[in-house]
């Protein structure tokens, strides 16, 4: 009977507003030459890495990559608009983003969610749009400290995910990327213990009525506690910011998905 192939795991960096034209190459070289995404036996590669760097290194990156020779890192935006073309300056479409080479994009980072006041309604229609074009979205939700103090972690995902239910059927839930980020772990360095993660894994995976395509944790993962966190059954990956920007670093997170 022929064996069900191990699905791929898949690690997104962040690189927020951070990087430079000479990190880019640096990082283009040294992922090349790590081989992460080389495929054994002709078959999709066991870890699918994407890159999201400031929209402006979105084609430098590109044209690297492929200078390189690791044309299977695709690329991803940090962010689309909600709307669909228009007198929006600043703002960047789907529709561009995917004209421009990217596969995926990260949509209601908690950052964004803060900084600019984005809503769950929002990043919603950001997650359709994304869906028009071809594009993955990465979704992010994620609580305070105080909400998780509080107990109410649960509710707060809840609330987070309910437009996004309303707003997409069955196949579009499915090619959605979750990435569950808890405020309190992003670029702090205390990081969900393996067991917290996973119990919010769950509790999102059996809460929406269609699976998604994959559910990562992101919250300052590092080298070292990566195997731990990529073990958990329900976690398929991580979102990576900070680590993201050290070859050697993310190198290692992505080795940590090989599973034995
Ligand atoms: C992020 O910002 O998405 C993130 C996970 O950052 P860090 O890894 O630095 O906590």
């Amino acid at each position: 009977m022929p064996q069900t192939p191990a699905p791929t795991a898949l690690v997104v960096a962040n690189w927020k507003m951070h990087g430079s034209k000479a990190l880019l190459t640096e990082m283009a070289q040294n992922l090349a030459a790590a081989r992460l995404d080389s495929a054994a036996d002709n078959g999709p590669p066991a870890t699918q890495i994407v890159l999201c760097p400031p929209t402006p290194y979105l084609a430098p990156l590109a044209a690297s990559l492929i200078q390189a020779g690791a044309p299977g890192i695709q690329l991803g935006a940090q962010d689309l608009s909600e709307h669909p073309e228009g007198p929006h300056t600043g703002q960047i479409s789907a529709k561009m983003l995917a004209d421009s080479g990217c596969q995926w994009a990260i949509i209601g980072h908690s950052e964004r969610r803060t900084q600019c006041g984005e809503t769950s309604e929002q990043t919603a229609t950001k997650v359709a749009r994304a869906l028009e074009h071809g594009l993955t979205p990465i979704l992010c939700i994620g609580e305070t400290l105080a909400q998780r103090k509080a107990g109410t972690t649960e509710q707060i995902l809840s609330q987070q995910l309910a437009p996004l239910q309303t707003a997409l059927n069955a196949a579009q839930l499915r090619k959605l990327v979750i990435a569950y980020e808890p405020i309190w772990a992003i670029g702090t360095g205390a990081t969900a213990s393996p067991t917290q993660a996973q119990q919010v894994h769950a509790f999102i995976r059996h809460h929406l009525d269609t699976p998604p395509r994959a559910l990562l944790y992101g919250g300052s993962v590092k080298p070292a506690n990566a195997p731990a966190l990529f073990a958990e059954p329900d976690i398929d990956g991580g979102l990576i910011g900070g680590a993201a920007l050290v070859a050697a670093d993310f190198i290692a997170i992505c080795r940590a998905t090989l599973r034995p």
